[in-house]
């Protein structure tokens, strides 16, 4: 990392096509090896309900933080750069089935409202598949405008979540 002061990001992970379990293991190898960027931990997997369409799999979501000296817009590149290698196809069709989805939920406590760029993440406050994995590795995360993360998330109804054993990762 340069001699920028570096700022801790939250990144939003899910798949629901073509072994989501492994899309999500590599992306956070990706996500370690991005330049300027430092990872510090990965979620549990966790398996959830489609948000939208309901014709499509379940998905797997998890949550990964890391340490980037990466300027937001930058950071957004390198996400959907790695989309791409999943090979992620926007459709059109919002919400549909995707390979992989890597959302840039925090960064530091900026608030940022860009065409491109919205953070926090505007689904960050209300979505169990994200909360309760972001509850898992940061709960005092205090979410600019609103509340710490462990007080978002116990609000936030499973609507079915479940984090994945051991032997369903296998
Ligand atoms: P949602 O954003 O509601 O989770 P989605 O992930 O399915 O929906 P995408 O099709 O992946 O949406 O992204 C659409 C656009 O959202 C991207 O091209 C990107 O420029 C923009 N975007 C705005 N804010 C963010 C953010 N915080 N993280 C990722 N993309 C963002
Ligand atoms: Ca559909
Ligand atoms: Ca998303
Ligand atoms: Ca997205």
């Amino acid at each position: 990392m340069n001699g920028v002061e570096p700022v801790r990001a939250f990144i939003g992970l899910g798949s629901n096509l073509d072994d989501p379990i492994l899309q999500l293991t590599q992306a956070c190898t990706e996500l370690a090896s991005l330049p300027e960027c430092r990872a510090l931990r990965c979620s549990s997997l966790y398996h959830s309900a489609p948000m939208g369409p309901q014709d499509q799999p379940s998905f797997i979501n998890a949550v990964a933080t890391l340490d980037t000296t990466l300027v937001p817009l930058a950071l957004l590149d390198a996400l959907q750069a790695i989309e791409l290698r999943h090979h992620r196809v926007r459709d059109g069709e919002r919400w549909g089935p995707r390979t992989l989805d890597l959302d840039l939920l925090l960064y530091g406590d900026e608030v940022i409202d860009e065409a491109r760029l919205t953070v926090p993440h505007p689904g960050l406050i209300e979505r169990e598949f994200v909360l309760h994995p972001l509850a898992e590795i940061a709960p005092d995360l205090r979410i600019p405008g609103y509340a710490t993360v462990r007080e978002l998330a116990a609000a936030c109804p499973m609507r079915g979540l479940r984090r994945l054993t051991p032997d369903q990762l296998s």
